[in-house]
This record gives structure tokens, sequence and C-alpha cells, in this order.
């Protein structure tokens, strides 16, 4: 698999996004080769703790030793615990496993988990610092895209039951977040562009600069400059401005969802077959379905879908539910698949629209046969 490349190796200046909770609040530091301070910039923020160091099988080899070295240097005092790579150990036999292990290593209540991962372990790992003596300190050290603009921030941890993905959790604040946009020269090109699907999706719900921004700048944003550091600010400043708004998700927090209603019964179509499609291009086709849905319903027109599109597809995901190999079920399936979702009240669809780029909103009275119609054309 091809990774991102390596633009430079200058330590480029670390930015800082504060998530504003009250006592709850915490930063987010954002920089190249920021894993290699790891250990004082934790031993400044909690002198004196000791820490269990979750990570998963891939990352633990490219760059576990790394964040060892730091901690040795700082004179933490840490264990490290290891699970599988991939979403199956979001379930409960590595959530008992790691409990115990963190119980196990003597660690308090004033010590803390660390998440070195994407955001599997970050997810699992915070769900872990949540219950564990009814809550310790959790610091994320995302290592994916996705995790350092999306999971890493906002607090929801869990894990997956037979009932569906994400429904056992915890709201659990972290109390630092360090993003080494560095850290993702490692990651497959697929993964990358996954995860910044997540990126331009800040900038279509809310943010028409910066969606101009990354049409002009996502190649450096891809090779590792500093723009790369940019992008992974804006979207967690993006983010955390949505979740100071809206903690617990009852309003304007629904507004993260641009393209994922879409997306979410089109990765359920596919049975989560990541060889057919990972989440990020679910999120890129949804995002396009949502715009297009908007223009049927004459609330945008061609030239801003077409906008959207071009984007989309330069940086090289898939804009159309045609790209995803194999056959997709008829439209009533992936109807019967949004309906089961939690979004719908009084029969209808609850969508996330929008009236131009930078202006997405929140439409509760989307009636199905509508949808259902769209989906009959668009599948066609
Ligand atoms: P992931 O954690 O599975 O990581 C993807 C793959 O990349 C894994 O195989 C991992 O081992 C590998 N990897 C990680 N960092 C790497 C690196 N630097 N170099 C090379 N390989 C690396 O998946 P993800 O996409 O990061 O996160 C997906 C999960 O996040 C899902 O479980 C989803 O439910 C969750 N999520 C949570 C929230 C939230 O708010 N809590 C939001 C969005 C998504
Ligand atoms: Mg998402």
């Amino acid at each position: 698999t091809d990774t991102i490349s390596n633009a430079s190796s200058d330590l480029s200046p670390i930015q800082t996004v504060s998530v504003d909770l009250g006592d709850r609040s915490y930063g987010i530091e954002i920089g190249r080769g920021l894993l290699e301070t790891a250990g004082e910039r934790i031993a400044a923020l909690r002198p004196g703790a000791r820490l269990a160091v979750i990570t998963d099988e891939t990352v633990e080899k490219l760059h576990l030793k790394t964040l060892q070295a730091s901690l040795a240097k700082a004179g933490i005092d840490h264990a490290v615990m290891t699970i599988p790579a991939g979403e199956s150990s979001k379930r409960f036999s590595q959530f008992e496993r790691l409990c115990d292990e963190v119980l196990g290593a003597r660690l308090e209540r004033n010590d803390a988990i660390v998440a070195l991962g994407g955001g599997v372990v970050g997810d699992l790992s915070g769900f872990v610092a949540a219950a564990v003596r009814r809550g310790m300190d959790f610091i994320q050290i995302p290592t994916t895209l996705l995790s350092q603009v999306d999971s890493s921030v906002g607090g929801k941890t869990g894990i997956n039951s037979r009932h569906g993905k994400n429904l056992i959790g915890a709201f659990h604040q972290p109390v630092l977040v360090l993003a080494d946009t560095g850290i993702l020269d490692t990651l497959p090109m697929r993964d990358f562009r996954a995860g910044y699907a997540e990126v331009a999706k800040y900038g279509l719900l809310g943010d028409e600069p910066f969606f101009a921004w990354l049409e002009a700048n996502w190649k450096a944003v891809f090779a590792g400059g500093p723009e790369r550091d940019e992008a992974v600010a804006r979207s967690c400043q993006s983010k955390a401005d949505v979740v100071v708004a809206d903690e617990r998700e009852s309003g304007r927090r629904a507004l993260l969802n641009l393209g994922h209603t879409f997306g979410h019964a089109l990765e359920s179509a596919v049975e989560y077959e990541t060889a057919r499609l990972v989440h990020g291009e679910g999120v890129s086709i949804g995002m396009m379905l949502a715009h297009e849905f908007s223009e049927r319903l004459g609330l945008i027109d061609g030239a801003v879908v077409a906008r959207v599109e071009k984007h989309l597809s330069e940086v090289g995901l898939p804009i159309r539910m045609s790209q995803i190999p194999g056959q997709l079920p008829p439209a009533g399936t992936l109807m019967d698949i949004i309906a089961q979702d939690k979004k719908v009240s009084r029969g209808n669809l609850t969508f996330i629209l929008t009236r131009g780029i930078g202006s997405a909103f929140v439409e509760k009275g989307v009636e199905p046969a509508v949808v259902h119609d769209f989906l009959v054309e668009k599948l066609s």
C-alpha cells in the first residue's frame, strides 16, 4: 500500500485548540513531532501520574517506541496493553480484559489511561477510563486522520454490541489530546483519504472559507506540510465549537452527521465489509447524496453540487453509489436501514440538508417517500 510521503522533517509550530467545557475543559495540541515530547507534556499536566498506554498491534510496531522513549525521559512509569488492530476489538471481551489489566497494574484514580491509536483504540480506551474506579483521567494520542479530527474530540467513548455499533458507552472527556500530524505519514493512503472526508465535512457543514481553503491546499494537506496541521486544527476547532454548544447531542451536534445518514445506510448495506467501503468513503458518497437531495428540494442549485463533486473526486474519494464494488440492495432496503436509524420521529426522517456550502441545517420533517424516489433514481 502507498503511504503519505513526508514533505518536511522540520518541527512545525504547535497549535492548540481549547475545548471549553467548564471544569472538564481540555486542550488539543497539534503539530508534527509532538509524540517525542508527549512525556514532558503529560508530566506538566499530571505530575506523578502513572499511565496505562493502550495501543493496537499495528501502531505498537510503528510508534510505541517513540512514545516510550519520551515517557522514560520524563520519568513516567507506565504499563502497555495491546489489542488486535481493527473494529472487532471494540467489544466486551477486550473491555473486560483491559479493565482488569488496568486494575492489575495497580493504577489509581489519579493515574491516567493513554490511548495511542485510531478511533478503535480511542473509543475502547476511553470507555475503560470512564468505567475503572468510576472514572480515570484519559489522554488521547490519535494516530489516524479520522481520530485526530473527529473521534478524539467530543468525549464519546464506547464499544459495539451484537445489536449495533457504538450502542454501549459513556461520555468521558479527555484531559489532553496530542495530535502528532507526522504520525499520519505511516497511514495507508486509503485511511488518510477516508479521514479527509470528515475534514471536508467541516467546511461543507459550516465553514465555506475553510472549504475554499481546502480546494486550494488539499495537496499540501496530503503531503504533510504545515497545511496538514492547519487542516487538523481547523477541523478540531469546528468540532469543538459544535461540542461546546451541544455536549450531549440534543441539537446542533447533529450537524456533524452531514452525509452520515446515507453513508451509514451504505456501510450497513455492504455489511461493513471494509474491502468494499470504509466509513469515510460512505460519508463522501453520503455528502454528495445530501447535496443532490438538497438540490432536488430546491434548496441549492446544480453549481453547488458540482463544486462539492469536483473537490471530493479530485482527492480520490468516491462520489457515487455505483463506485462501490459489488451489488447494492434496492432503494427499499436502504430505506429500511435508514428508518431503523435513530433519527426517526413520527414517521418523518431527520436529514442534514444544506442551503449552500457551509450552510447545513437539521431538517426533521423529511417524508420517507420523497427519499425513496430520490434513491430509486440515484441507483438506476
Ligand atoms: P482504526 O482505529 O481501526 O484505525 C484504522 C487502521 O489504521 C487500523 O488498522 C490501525 O491499526 C491503523 N493505524 C492507526 N494509526 C496508524 C498509523 N499512524 N500508521 C499506520 N496505521 C495506523 O480506525 P479509525 O478510522 O481511526 O477509527 C474508526 C473508529 O472510530 C470506529 O470504531 C468509529 O466508530 C469510531 N469513531 C468514534 C467517534 C467518536 O466521537 N468517539 C467519531 C467517529 C468515529
Ligand atoms: Mg463519521
